[in-house]
């Protein structure tokens, strides 16, 4: 049986904002930004602003139209990575660390904040990097001294191929030095990941070797249609065990999602394919987390089929949302006046209904 973990489904989906702060350049050009109003650690207030062009026409003439949203937890531009870091990823860090599946994605318009968020700028280290040196550190530390297992890592890459998702792994000499410390996992993660010249494709029951020789860290990237997916896999191997015995398997996946204002209806020209799969992608998104509140909220009925068959990216997201899995969104907006419109989008796809 599994220990601690809640694995009925019953907990909410959570989902947190993160407004960032003005840009300098946004300051020095007097960007406006009087129409995000956090009201309480939960509640948002969206004001239109007087002067916006492409306001829905509905919208146009209305003296003041408000927008009131509802989060699991507002950052503000205040807000540290420490901070957020330890209100959404910390504890998924430890239940991955006891064999569950836990992913934390970002959703919003480009220039919003979510590559900052995750992977960090300026000295100011994002989630990821944060939540690779808490494995690193926790798997050193004697966390699992007491558990009849010993937990294993080891290291992978997943790319897609035509569609289909194929697991490949790296040379193991080459990624051995680089993964076995919290800096090498890091330097892997600012190369931004490129790492096709060190890989070969190894068979599964060459992997699992390699795990009880001690590898400790699996990574995988994949990139789909402009989504970037980072997941650690953390193998649980009984002491001494046959090949093969791997008792738990816990995941960890960060997500930046492609910016949320490329899912709309039209695109043309040669990005039109990319512009659709992207599409697809975060309108798949949509209604799966539709169905899912749903069934959460409504027990007593018959579920909705979570439509997760029906892109690439839901399709690899899938056991994070399902059994034991547990997913939390992170909801980035800019404060900018100018933006109105698409800020408005992305907080009526993400907030918590009321
Ligand atoms: P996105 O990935 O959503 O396109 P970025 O993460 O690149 O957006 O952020 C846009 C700009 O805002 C960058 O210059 C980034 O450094 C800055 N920024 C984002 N979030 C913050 C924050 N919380 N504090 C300070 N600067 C931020
Ligand atoms: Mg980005």
């Amino acid at each position: 049986s599994r220990r601690g973990s809640a694995d009925d489904g019953s907990e909410k989906l959570k989902v947190f904002l993160r407004i960032r702060p003005l840009t300098e350049a946004e300051q020095e050009r007097g960007e406006e930004q009087g129409c995000v109003n956090v009201q309480s650690e939960d509640n948002l207030l969206l004001r239109a602003p007087k002067d916006s062009h492409n306001m829905k026409s509905a919208e146009r003439g209305v003296a003041q139209s408000l927008h009131k949203f509802t989060f699991t937890k507002i950052f503000g531009a205040q807000s540290s990575q420490q901070e957020v870091y330890d209100h959404t990823i910390r504890e998924m860090v430890r239940d991955v660390l006891r064999g569950e599946n836990r992913l934390l994605y970002t959703y919003g318009v480009t220039n919003s904040g979510k590559t900052y968020t995750i992977q960090g700028a300026g000295g100011e280290a994002g989630l990821l990097p944060r939540a690779l040196v808490s494995v690193f550190l926790k798997l050193s530390g004697r966390l699992y001294s007491a558990m009849d297992l010993k937990p294993v890592l080891s290291q992978e890459v997943r790319k897609l191929d035509t569609g289909e998702v194929r697991a490949e792994e790296m040379r193991r000499d080459a990624l051995l030095r680089e993964v076995e410390s919290t800096g090498g996992a890091q330097s892997r993660l600012r190369a931004g990941l490129s790492w096709d010249s060190g890989i070969s494709g190894l068979s599964a029951a060459s992997h699992i070797a390699t795990q009880l020789e001690g590898q400790n860290i699996t990574m995988c990237f994949l990139d789909i249609s402009s989504h970037s997916i980072f997941t650690i896999r953390v193998l649980h191997v009984k002491p001494q065990a046959e090949l093969g015995q791997v008792t738990r398997i816990g995941e960890l996946s960060v997500c930046d999602l492609a910016g949320s204002e490329r899912c709309k209806a039209q695109q043309n020209g040669e990005r039109m394919k990319e512009a659709n799969n992207i599409n697809t992608s975060l309108l798949t998104l949509g209604r799966c987390i539709t169905a899912l509140r749903h069934n959460q909220t409504n027990k007593s009925r018959p579920p909705l089929v979570v439509p997760f068959r029906d892109s690439k990216l839901t399709r690899v997201l899938q056991s994070f949302f399902c059994g034991h899995g547990r997913s939390c969104m992170l909801v980035n907006i800019n404060p900018c006046a100018s933006t109105y419109d698409e800020t408005l989008q992305a907080l009526k796809f993400s907030a918590i209904a009321t």
